[in-house]
């Protein structure tokens, strides 16, 4: 039994949501940001492409951005054929 990877491109939900949480800083004044990506999500995002994602500072109104890559994965448990 093998689990082969194609070279297609495999498109996100509308809302894609990741049980990941960055936390970074503004780079202007230093306040603390947060963005939980199981509330917050990505909108069809392409497995395996960078995304730019804006943050936005409502202490200094300072915008910026950051790149992100969001993938998918699927891994084979089962490594060999069973017989019934
Ligand atoms: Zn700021």
């Amino acid at each position: 039994m093998k689990l082969i990877k194609k070279e297609t491109e495999t498109e996100g939900d509308k809302r894609q949501h990741f049980p990941y949480v960055l936390e970074t800083n503004c780079p202007k004044c230093n306040n603390e940001i947060k963005r939980d990506y199981e509330r917050d999500h990505l909108s069809y995002p392409i497995f395996g492409k960078e995304v730019k994602e804006y943050l936005y500072c409502d202490e200094c109104e300072h915008e910026w951005y950051f790149l992100i890559k969001p993938s998918i994965k699927l891994e084979l448990v089962t490594k060999n054929d069973s017989k019934h």
